[in-house]
This record gives structure tokens, sequence and C-alpha cells, in this order.
């Protein structure tokens, strides 16, 4: 039997694949019921695209299940408004300032406004706030102080460009993303400047002398603006402590910035920095990934211009897991919506026909089923169908099948007690119900209240026809 197979049956455990050692993994929390938990944030240069809020979504589906699980989480996201360059590889320009000029603004104003927007998404995928959000601007502080706490240490070179972490002073570097060092070296396709080794980083990089900056600092090496990775250890460190539980971010992640993560606190603190990472897969394109840089991605602005809610996307999402790429259609998303908007109306048949029956064996095999689903390395696509398996179950009353449903919204948060919605699509949600009420009585063989709802469709101006696909409305 399979490690995941035996950890899969283990009741009431939460179960991670952590990227660091590549393993499924009971979850213990450093000091339960409390967990601490860092998701890098956005880089607030243009607005999130859809491919950005998977990963989001991920994160705040994982929150919300340690939640359900009774955790207390304390969840910390940074903002990147400095020090982003176009290559992870710290060379290029700083997308802030690519994002300033392109928009003819500052660089603060560009932050300012796409944080907002940010937020805004956030806010209509149901992604619930993090505790703290903290800007790289606000902390330049305690990131030059960290920096100078690794040169105390030995770990820091200067060149003519900044101040950089020698990776060959820490024994396991690389050991998040298993760095093939020897091979890296070898290869040398990563720009090399003065660096000693292709996998040093940045963590002071000084103002070019030809240009100013419209975001520099003094600091003890010189004006200049801090490197990217270390505003997450420095604020990561701040509000969580040295050690804590879970770190996240999407799987583009894995190689660079989080790798430098690990290097920089464990050196500075001589301990394990972080005991969870979990790593969401990419949104991608049939055509590719879709990303910022490539211009090529869509927003939720876009999405409800064309007539989609964002929890529909939210429902796309989760109907894959999140280790998996997911490919994103109009297609698809279409498809995802159907089955959201189908289940909304079901659960409002059920909301308005609240009959009691209740069979505790059976809502209690429905409520371990869901909870351990989820708490297997976040299996919604199987939460999803325990969710649909309820809906057809006839073995409870709808007033029992409502609190489950209210129940497992608290981590799907799909809205799926709330009955008004801004996106009715093509039908109205009253004749879509109709439609749902009258499969629910056909199926049950209840014909006589089959026919009155199909006379109140048609009173609404639709004829209804049954067809192998299922019924088919037309206009009379
Ligand atoms: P950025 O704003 O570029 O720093 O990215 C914000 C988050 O989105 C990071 O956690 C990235 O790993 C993640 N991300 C970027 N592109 C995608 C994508 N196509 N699908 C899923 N996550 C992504
Ligand atoms: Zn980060």
């Amino acid at each position: 039997m399979s490690l995941e197979t035996v950890l899969g049956k283990m009741e009431n455990k939460i179960v991670f694949f952590n990227t660091l050692g590549r393993r499924f993994e009971e979850f213990k929390p450093i000091n339960p019921p409390n967990v601490k938990m860092y998701c890098c944030g956005p880089t607030v240069y243009n607005y999130a695209h859809i491919g950005n809020l998977r990963t989001y979504i991920f994160e705040d589906v994982l929150k919300k299940v340690l939640e359900y699980n009774g955790y207390k989480v304390k969840h910390v996201m940074n903002i990147t408004d400095v020090g982003h360059l176009t290559s992870d590889a710290d060379t290029g320009e700083d997308k802030m300032e690519i994002g300033a000029k392109r928009e003819g603004k500052s660089i603060w104003d560009i932050a300012e406004f796409y944080t907002k927007a940010f937020l805004v998404d956030e806010k209509k995928l149901n992604i619930k706030k993090p505790d703290i959000i903290c800007k790289a601007t606000d902390h330049i502080k305690e990131q030059i102080e960290l920096i100078r706490g690794l040169e105390g240490k030995g770990y820091t070179y200067k060149t003519s460009e900044g101040i950089y972490f020698d990776t060959s002073k820490l024994k396991d570097y690389g050991k998040l993303a298993k760095l093939r060092i020897e091979k890296l070296k070898a290869g040398k396709r990563i720009e090399m400047g003065e660096k000693n080794s292709p996998t040093d980083f940045a963590l002071w990089k000084f103002s070019p002398t030809d240009k100013k900056r419209q975001m520099e600092w003094d600091s003890p090496w010189g004006k200049g603006f801090p490197g990217w990775h270390i505003e997450c250890s420095a604020m990561s460190m701040k509000y969580l402590g040295k050690h804590f539980d879970v770190h996240c971010g999407g799987t583009d992640h894995i190689p660079v910035h989080h790798t430098n993560e690990i290097a920089q606190s464990e050196a500075s603190t001589g301990s394990k920095f972080v005991n969870y990472w979990l790593h969401g897969e990419f949104l991608i394109l049939k055509e590719g990934k879709m990303g910022k840089s490539e211009r090529n991605f869509l927003t939720i602005n876009d999405l409800e211009k064309q007539g989609f809610d964002p929890l529909a996307y939210r429902y796309f999402c989760l109907t894959a897991s999140y280790r998996k790429p997911l490919v994103f259609s109009m297609k698809n998303l279409q498809s995802a919506k159907n089955a959201y908007e189908r289940l909304k109306n079901l659960v409002s048949i059920i909301q308005g026909d609240q009959f009691s029956k209740t069979n505790h064996k059976l809502i209690d095999s429905y409520k371990k089923e869901f909870t351990e689903n989820i708490s297997y390395d976040l299996n919604m696509p199987e939460a999803l169908a325990t969710l649909w398996n309820l809906m057809a179950e006839k073995g409870i009353g709808n007033k029992e099948k409502y609190d489950l449903i209210k129940d497992f919204d608290k981590v799907l948060a799909l809205d799926l007690t709330e009955t008004t919605s801004r996106f009715l699509g093509d039908l109205s949600r009253d004749i879509k119900r109709l439609i749902d009420e009258r499969e629910l009585y056909r199926k049950s063989g209840n014909w006589k209240k089959a026919d009155e709802v199909r006379t109140q469709i048609k009173n609404k101006g639709y004829q209804i026809s049954d067809t192998s696909d299922g019924p088919k409305l037309t206009k009379v």
C-alpha cells in the first residue's frame, strides 16, 4: 500500500505534500491550536491575473481547511512594491519602475492603485483578508538589519552592483528545489555579472550612477534598494517568529525565491526556518504560460465583463488539485459556471422546502467524508464530489442537508446559501430554479408536481421538452 493510501485512511489528520522533502506528511503545528502561515503576495505593478489568483484561492482554501479543523491561523502576506526585477536572477529593470513608466505615474501611486485593485479581486473571490498585509517599502529598516546580521556572520560579499549572499557558505543550499549546484555551474545559463556563483543573489542593490531611481534608501553600503527575496525573510520572521509552520506560493518560487528565503533566514538564525512548504501549480493556457510580463492575461474584471460570477472562477479552481496544472479556456470556465449555477439552484430548492428527516449516521458519514477529503492535501475535487452526492441523497431531509451545505461552504466559500447574484446568465435564476425543481419531481416519480412546474415555466414564456441531453427550453 502506498504512503498516500495509508495516510489518506488516517482519521481527522491533516496531511500535506511538503515540497521540502517532496513527500506527504502529517501536519503538526509547532504550537497548536495556533498555526503561523506566510504567503508571498503580489508584485503590484499591474492587475493580478486569474493565474495569480488561482494561487491565492489555493492559499485561502488551505487556511480555511486549517480553521475547519479547529486551528487558529495567523496569516501574513507581503506586498512587493520594490526590488522584484524582471529576471529572478537579479538582473533587468525593477517591475515597479516599468509599471510607473507605462502609466506615467509615480511608483507609490502605482503600488497603491494595484494593491487596492488586488484586494477588491480577493474579496470578490471570497478570499479572506490576511491578518497582516505588509509592504516591502515599510520594512526597509528590518531588511537592512537582516543583511547586517548576515554580513556579520560572513555570508555576504560586495560587488560594484550590490551586496550578495554567498551560497557556497551554506552546506544545504538549494535543498527545497533539490538544486544540483555543480550542474548549474557547469551550464552557467544564469547571467553571472560579478557574482562568484550563479546561485548567489542580491541582498542589497546599489542605485545606478547614471540615473535616479524613484525608490531608493540610504544604507550602511550606500544608496540603493533591497533585493527581492530579503523582504519575505524580514517580514515573515518579524510577524511570525524565526521558526513557523507554513509557507506558500506558486511553484515558480521554488528554485529561486523560496530557496533564497530559506538560505538567508537559516544562515541568519542558525536553525530551521519553516516546517511545511506548499506550492500551487500554474493556471495555464493551451498556448502556454499566462503571465503579466507575457501580456496575455485575463483579470477578474475581464471575466465579469463576459458575464462570469467571480465565484464561478473559484468553483473552476476547486475542480482541480492545487498541485496539478489547470488548463484555462472560456469553454472550461463555462462548464464550471453551469455546474456552479446548477449547484446554487439546487441549494435554493433545498432552502425553499426545509422538511426534516434525521439520520445521524448518514449525516456523520457525509461530514466525515468531506473532512477527510479536504484534510488530505486539500482534495477539493473529491470534496465537491461529496457535496454533489449529498445533493442527490434521499436518506436525509432538506433541513439537515442545508445545515451540511452551510457547514461545507465554510471551506468552499462559494456563497452556496446566498440566493442573490449579479450574474444571472442568459436565463433568469427563477426559471433555472423551476427547471431543476421539475427535474427533482420527475426523478422521484411525482408527475403531478412535475406538470405543475411545467405550467409555471410556460406561464413565464418558455416551453420545456425532455431530450437525451436533459431538459431543453424554447421560447413560446
Ligand atoms: P507575482 O505578482 O508575479 O509576484 O505573483 C504572485 C503569485 O502568483 C505568486 O505566488 C506566483 O507564484 C503566482 N503565479 C504567477 N503566475 C501564475 C499562474 N499562471 N498560475 C498560478 N499562479 C501564478
Ligand atoms: Zn516571497
